[in-house]
């Protein structure tokens, strides 16, 4: 399929984090302007990462580079200018609450430049109304339940004020902590009207991922290493699934595109919707995404428009 009828198709990008969806030529030339990073950390974000440990220590030198507002500002029109020229409609960007004084951010400050420079974006005539962006606040679980009550105070705050806040997401260490220690937190935000995803399944560890189930989340990221009990419950509840394919595989989570789920899900009609995760560290668009999926699936070009256009059906 020619990229050029891929990009034309309107679709939603629903999982995507911000600081791993700056594109490795902005960072690069952010890291030299900055001079933040070593010559050997150049060399290491201009190559995609080859497990997960690599893929960490990349999100690292991002953190080094991603400094003071400026270039936060600048950083988040880039991802959005550049899921625009995709062709996606509708983007849900993600984000962890960052502190960092030094630079002069703090938690409030971070969410009003990014909301700041959403709103900018959006207005500005480069866009002309062809993409609508929305913000989904991840917390992390490794941080423990004072760090995600905290977090969830100043997202509910922002969320009262802001349009662009939809939903939060459960993210950080699958092997750290249980969900079951802040469901009540995600309870809280829920009745407050912000929907939920969560990463899930995301490694083969099961410790809490049915009682994740049990509080039924809008949305479900990854959802790759699953047995028959939870995927058959998944589709029993019908929760859509953010399937990020070339993620899964450089992780190393999935050992072959041959064995990745969502050829499962598209045999049971299951909906999900193809996105990037971090299209900046895996170097990878959501066009080529939808490449890579058709490939595995065997699509059509008919098949693609539709599996494109259902994406917009599940937006938060
Ligand atoms: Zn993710």
């Amino acid at each position: 399929m020619k990229l050029e009828h891929l990009k034309s198709l309107k679709k939603s990008e629903l999982h995507a984090h911000l600081n791993g969806s700056i594109s490795p030529k902005l960072l690069y030339e952010l890291a030299l302007s900055t001079q933040t990073l070593n010559a050997k950390e150049l060399g290491l974000i201009q190559a995609p990462p080859s497990d997960w440990d690599s893929c960490f220590a990349l999100f690292g030198l991002v953190y080094k580079v991603v400094r003071g507002p400026q270039i936060l500002y600048r950083c988040t029109q880039a991802v959005i200018e550049k899921f625009l020229d995709d062709g996606v409609s509708h983007l849900e960007l993600r984000t962890t609450l960052k502190e960092d004084l030094e630079h002069g951010i703090s938690w409030d400050s971070y969410l009003d430049t990014i909301l700041q420079a959403t709103d900018d974006f959006l207005n500005s005539p480069q866009n002309g109304g062809q993409i609508t962006v929305k913000w989904i606040i991840s917390l992390d679980r490794s941080k423990g339940l004072a760090y995600v009550e905290k977090s969830m105070a100043t997202i509910l705050r922002h969320h009262k004020k802001s349009p662009y806040i939809v939903g939060t997401d459960f993210c950080g260490d699958p092997y750290i902590g249980h969900f079951k220690n802040f469901e009540r937190t995600f309870q809280h935000a829920r009745q407050e009207g912000l929907k939920t995803t969560v990463h899930f399944a995301e490694v083969p560890r099961f410790e809490d991922l049915w009682e994740i189930l049990d509080f039924s989340p809008d949305r479900l990221g990854h959802a790759c290493c699953l047995n028959k009990g939870l995927f058959e419950k998944i589709l029993e509840k019908q929760i859509p699934v953010e399937i990020c394919f070339t993620s899964n595989l450089l992780t190393g989570v999935v050992c072959a595109p041959e064995v990745h789920v969502v050829k499962a899900f598209y045999k049971a009609r299951h909906p999900f919707v193809i996105c990037t995760d971090d299209f900046g560290i895996f170097h990878s668009t959501i066009n080529d995404e939808y490449r890579k999926v058709a490939a595995i699936l065997n699509l059509q070009v008919a098949e693609v428009e539709d599996l494109a256009a259902r994406s917009l059906a599940h937006t938060f």
